[in-house]
């Protein structure tokens, strides 16, 4: 009816939206630039072991600090990315730079290892593995200290090709994770088909816990599924004392959130490992 069409014509003409969108494709002409000089660059969030109590690895989280504009919010630039089909070139950055840290973090933790957040469209990418397999020969990582958390669902949803791509890195012994899970279409089939090794339990169930019983029984019955698949679970947003303590009685795995550190730069990462292998020693 007319107030249908009147929204229409609103939505199109919409200035905020048009601005927002002439601010994403300008954030996108940037990006490769923003690259190459140096003001995009890697945080690490630890996760902790709750059986050892061990930093047994991190999240990489890609930065952006734009010279005029400040930080900008992965959420935003890699969105845009991804819109436009130029993830790739973000990926390998990240890709590259992981691997060089897990090479310079295992002098601290031996073994350590990296997540890094791959979209959907990094896996019709066919040469993935094998750019992969000669950047960990580059730097002398074995395979299982890397990990690629997938978060979109719904592409991997009946397309044989990815599935491959994924089972090839799985043979190398890369580690597959499966983020925010419980908020996408992680159907139990899928569950099945994906050669994950860990299960990342969304933060909203971690936070809701204390508040919400669904969220508590999402958590608890997750924790369940991931062992008897014989999978790990990671438990992120933990953000204080209560949750990490109630987590580690449901069994969970490895935990990660502000409670255990925010997101750093790689050389804080390695004071903070440096002053947890002293602290053991005392
Ligand atoms: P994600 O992979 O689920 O990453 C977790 C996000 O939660 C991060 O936000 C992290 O800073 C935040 N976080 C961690 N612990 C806590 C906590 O205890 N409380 C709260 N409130 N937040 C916490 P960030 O860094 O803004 O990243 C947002 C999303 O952007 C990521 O979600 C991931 O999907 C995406 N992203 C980040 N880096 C990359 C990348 O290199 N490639 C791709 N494809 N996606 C990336
Ligand atoms: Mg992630
Ligand atoms: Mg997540
Ligand atoms: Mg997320």
């Amino acid at each position: 009816d007319e107030a249908d069409e009147e929204a229409i014509k609103w939505k199109y003409h919409d200035p905020a939206r048009q601005q927002e969108v002439s601010w994403r494709l300008s954030l996108l002409s940037q990006l490769d630039e923003a690259i190459e000089q140096g003001q995009v660059w890697l945080a690490f969030q630890p996760k902790l072991e709750l059986e050892t109590k061990k930093l047994v690895g991190a999240e990489a989280l890609a930065r952006w600090t734009h010279p005029e504009k400040g930080p900008i919010s992965p959420a935003e630039f890699i969105a845009a990315a991804e819109q436009h089909d130029r993830i790739g070139r973000l990926t390998d950055f990240v890709l590259a730079n992981s691997i060089a840290a897990i090479a310079d973090f295992s002098h601290h933790v031996p073994g350590f290892n990296i997540a890094i957040n791959l979209s959907a469209r990094n896996l019709t990418d066919h040469n993935l593995p094998d750019r992969v397999r000669s950047l960990l020969d580059r730097h002398g990582v074995a395979a299982h200290q890397l990990t690629l958390e997938l978060t979109e669902t719904a592409a991997l949803e009946g397309s044989g090709a990815d599935i491959d791509l994924l089972n090839q890195l799985r043979d190398m012994g890369v580690q597959i994770s499966i983020d925010d899970y419980g908020t996408g279409l992680s159907t139990l089939d899928y569950l099945k088909k994906v050669p994950a090794t860990e299960i990342k339990i969304d933060q909203s169930f971690v936070r809701g816990m204390r508040e919400s019983r669904s969220d508590l029984i999402m958590v608890q019955s997750t924790i369940a599924l991931a062992h008897s698949l014989d999978r790990k679970v990671v438990a992120e947003g933990v953000e204080d004392r209560d949750i990490l303590d109630q987590l580690e009685m449901m069994r969970c795995d490895i935990v990660q959130g502000f409670i255990v550190g925010r997101p750093m730069g790689r050389g804080e990462m390695v004071r903070r490992l440096t002053k947890e292998k002293r602290q053991k020693v005392a």
